[in-house]
């Protein structure tokens, strides 16, 4: 592969709120808050300018040190983060919401999802109501969930007022969501993929993607993330490797072809990394 320098400049996609989010960020899932801060730093030198944490990951101090030292101006910044599950429930989330805004040291949050929706515990409408009220407040821009299926969704926009901006799911060659993603399209929901690199598994090393890099001298990574924002995908791939975290990036100046993109949608497995959101909680 021809070795690239560029400061990638990354597409935005407008949600449906008005606000703009760059289709492709990282993330940081697996990493602890000392080891967050080098990586977070590498990214917004090599031009990330959206972050994606949750309470869970518990790195959202190291996350909040890598910002504040960057001298990037928080407007240019795209920060999102996710309430726990077991914080689910009004009250809840307005006190984790304001543990997670002093942990990363930020005075709003740019998106903040549900985690998952946990349906056997039925708490996500109270929750959405909490989000509801923080966005109204200005301290949340733009509210959104994760792992929710198409039920879940339904009953948000049946019993609640605010549409989310986003749904976060799983999804990359292997697992391509089809009807999710036609639903978030009926009803202007952005989808964003996590995991979109199949979490470097075997997926890096089938022939499709090999081959594929191989034609257009890239990486197969380089080539997945390519194929979700033909599709539209917003996307966080996560690495600690920065000459990986510059490689993710640098992914805005080529295309696929058509074969190329039929050889990427044959690949699909339906096969899951994380759980299925209606077993968890359930
Ligand atoms: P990913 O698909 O981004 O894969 C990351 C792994 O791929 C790395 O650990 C590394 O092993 C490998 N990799 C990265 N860049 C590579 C490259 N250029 N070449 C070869 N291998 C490379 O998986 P992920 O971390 O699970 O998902 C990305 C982000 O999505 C997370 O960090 C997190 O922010 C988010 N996420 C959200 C949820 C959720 O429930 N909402 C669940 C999991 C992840």
């Amino acid at each position: 592969m021809t070795p690239r320098t560029a400061t990638a400049r990354v597409p935005d996609v407008t949600l449906n709120t008005g606000a703009r989010m760059p289709q492709l960020g990282f993330g940081v899932y697996q990493i602890s808050a000392q080891d967050v801060v080098e990586p977070v730093r590498t990214a917004l030198d090599a031009g990330y300018r959206s972050i994606d944490t949750a309470t869970a990951y518990r790195n959202g101090a190291g996350v909040g040190r890598a910002i504040a030292e960057s001298g990037v101006a928080r407007e240019e910044l795209f920060v999102t983060t996710k309430l726990w599950n077991t914080d689910q429930g009004y009250d809840a989330t307005l006190r984790a919401f304001d543990a997670s805004l002093r942990e990363l040291g930020l005075d709003h949050i740019d998106l903040y999802l549900i985690h998952w929706p946990m349906p056997g515990r039925d708490l996500y409408l109270d929750t959405w109501k909490a989000f509801e009220k923080l966005h109204a407040e200005g301290r949340i821009r733009n509210i959104g969930v994760s792992n929710f299926h198409i039920p879940h969704l339904r009953r948000l926009l049946d019993e609640t007022d605010v549409i989310p901006a986003v749904n976060q799911i799983e999804l990359h060659p292997r697992l391509q969501q089809p009807g999710l993603r036609a639903f978030h399209a009926e009803h202007g929901i952005t989808t964003e993929a996590w995991s979109p690199l199949g979490r470097g598994t075997d997926l890096l090393d089938n022939p499709a993607v090999r081959d594929a890099a191989a034609r257009h001298d890239r990486t197969p990574a380089q080539i997945v993330l390519r194929w979700h924002l033909h599709l539209g995908n917003v996307v966080i791939p996560k690495s600690v490797t920065p000459a990986r975290i510059r490689e993710n990036i640098d992914v805005v100046d080529f295309d696929l072809t058509s074969d190329d993109l039929t050889a990427l949608s044959g690949l699909e497995t339906g096969t899951r990394i994380g759980p299925d959101p209606d077993v968890l909680g359930a």
